[in-house]
């Protein structure tokens, strides 16, 4: 059961990583970016991935010093809770041309890989030049998918994710806990 009223800090077991560690490790993932797409001829599009990623996406593109444009898809994994349904369906489209372009797909968090390994996949099947994956957290325990990246695409990841269900800054419980400015493990009680 999700709160209804009061704190939601008080549903937090953990903080893992709070507004400034995840603030200097975004900055630090910008300027990766803009390192690694200096040279590139044509803008790259940075496409997040809708819900989840809107913060560290917003974050992510004021740090990177490059001319880029910028979009979202959405991909549906969890129906409701804590468990991935394996076949993430892609339930809204870009709407940019992504064929030509190098594209930086923004993530939350990679879990089993299911729903990048599709994006990613989609994304080429547009036409893309490169699709890299750039995943504030990633979850390796879980990993279903290994995940492979065609042409020049790279891969981003911020921290390593314990296995643990967290929330906070755009990840949610049942559209709850986004607007938390840190991430945190969510009580388990809040779940079972
Ligand atoms: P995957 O397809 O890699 O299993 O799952 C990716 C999606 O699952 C993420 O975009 C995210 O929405 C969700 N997800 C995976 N692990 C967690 C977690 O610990 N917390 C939250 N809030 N969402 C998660």
């Amino acid at each position: 059961m999700v709160s209804g009223g009061g704190c939601i800090d008080d549903d937090i077991v953990t903080v893992l990583w709070t507004a400034e560690q995840l603030s200097d490790k975004v900055a630090e993932m910008a300027s990766q970016i803009t390192q690694d797409f200096d040279d590139s001829s044509d803008s790259p599009v940075i496409v997040g991935v809708a819900t989840g990623a809107f913060m560290f996406m917003a974050d992510l593109v004021r740090k990177v010093k490059l001319p880029v444009t910028v979009d979202f898809v959405r991909a549906e994994s969890y129906a409701s809770g804590t468990v991935s349904s394996g076949s993430p369906k892609i339930s809204c489209d870009v709407k940019l041309d992504v064929s030509g372009k190098h594209v930086i797909l923004v993530e939350d968090i990679v879990d089993t890989g299911n729903t990048v390994a599709r994006l990613v996949s989609y994304l080429e099947g547009k036409g893309s030049t490169s699709v890299s994956v750039c995943t504030l957290l990633d979850k390796p325990a879980r990993r279903e998918v290994n995940l492979k990246l065609l042409g020049d695409g790279k891969f981003y990841s911020g921290f390593q994710c314990p296995d643990s269900f967290v929330v906070g800054y755009g990840l949610d419980f049942n559209e709850q806990y986004r607007n938390l400015p840190y991430i945190g493990v969510l009580k388990p009680e809040i779940y079972k």
